[in-house]
């Protein structure tokens, strides 16, 4: 498909796990695709393989701050703006919340700014977090949600849901034309090791033979939805022209307990790890499952990935990221040290 040749897609957290999926995608598309970044969760790793692509570049820079002034010049057109800008784990978005919250307000007003100087539409990768732990089940786009404004989580909950309300005063003013994804919990290839997540942490955990942690009871539900599928929903909303431009749910409604979903894991890998059991986080939701009833109907998308293959894409990363984290420390050793651990062959 080369069907956006002369456009310039600006993705804010770019090098992240979600913002390098979709600039691979979008630059399959024929798009030029230009990431800005202040890799604290985002890795260069992940974008490494654009290095070379002659339509991919990258900044290093927090959207907290002024936008960079390459951005504003006379030369530089951007027509779409995908806002995916934010830590999002609850580990890493926790360990600086005042960043996490700033992130949400300042930086997606400076790219609410930079897309209405560009004319560029706009979309702002929202969360499932907005519905708080829901007492309403599955999660409609007209749900006000249940968030707690003073606990640990309400730096990213309230962060996204200022962002939100920022991103709808832009499009009733009409300064810019907007798209809002609630984004649901979404796995694959290019999550951190150290995420801190329940994918994550199960698989790294299984290849490592290390205990498996569950958190609370493991009663606990969510619904997983591959990579490959989320980023075809955020290019479609992107993509979207007609009428309706309220929040769009994205997300596998594919519902099921943490500790299932840690049960396949182990079958997957085959690992020989106990389960143990650690204390449930503050304020961590008890249910999760998305309606996508208006994605189904507007963008005409919905999953296809199902777990298991998801998972098995999954594991093989991590397997071989693991391996490859091996052979570098192995280099990285001094050569006597070396030496000395190869195992000797005993001689015939
Ligand atoms: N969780 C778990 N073990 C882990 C990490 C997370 O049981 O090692 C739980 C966590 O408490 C939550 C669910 O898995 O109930 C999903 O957590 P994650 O951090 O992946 O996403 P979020 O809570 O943001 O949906």
């Amino acid at each position: 498909m080369d069907r956006r040749n002369d456009s310039l897609v600006l993705i804010a957290g770019g090098a992240g796990f979600i913002g390098s999926h979709l600039a691979d995608a979008l630059l399959a598309e024929g798009c030029r695709v230009l990431c800005i970044d202040n890799f604290q969760t985002g890795r260069y790793a992940n974008i490494r393989h654009l290095e070379r692509e002659p339509g991919f570049d990258a900044i290093d820079a927090d959207v907290i701050d002024p936008l960079p002034a390459r951005l504003t010049r006379s030369g530089c057109v951007i027509s779409q703006i995908y806002n995916l800008a934010c830590a999002a784990s609850p580990p890493h978005y926790q360990a600086n919340p005042e960043h996490t919250l700033l992130t949400n307000v300042l930086g997606t007003r400076h790219l609410l700014q930079l897309a209405e100087l560009h004319k560029a539409r706009f979309l702002l990768a929202s969360t499932s977090e907005v519905y708080g732990d829901p007492e309403i089940h599955p999660q409609r786009e007209s749900y006000w949600g249940n968030v707690n404004p003073t606990g640990p989580r309400a730096c990213y909950d309230e962060g996204k849901r200022a962002a939100e309300t920022l991103t709808f005063d832009f499009q009733r003013g009409g300064r810019v034309d907007v798209r809002v994804a609630r984004i649901f919990n979404t796995y694959g290839p290019r999550m951190r090791a150290d995420d801190g997540r329940v994918v994550s942490n199960v698989v790294t955990q299984a290849l490592a033979g290390d205990d498996i942690t569950i958190y609370g009871s493991g009663d606990q539900t969510r619904s997983f939805c591959y990579i490959d599928d989320l980023v075809q929903g955020l290019i479609r909303l992107m993509e979207y022209e007609h009428a309706y431009r309220g929040a769009v749910n994205l997300g596998n409604p594919t519902e099921m307990k943490v500790r299932e979903l840690a049960e396949r894991v182990m079958e997957l890998t085959g690992t020989h790890s106990n389960i143990i059991f650690r204390p449930l986080p503050v304020d961590d939701p008890r249910r999760r499952r998305p309606d996508i009833s208006i994605a189904r109907k507007i963008l005409d998308w919905a999953p296809r990935v199902p777990l298991e293959t998801g998972l098995r894409q999954t594991i093989a990363y991590f397997t071989a990221a693991a391996r490859a984290a091996a052979e570098l420390s192995i280099q990285r050793q001094p050569r006597h040290r070396r030496k000395a651990d190869t195992p000797r062959v005993a001689a015939q």
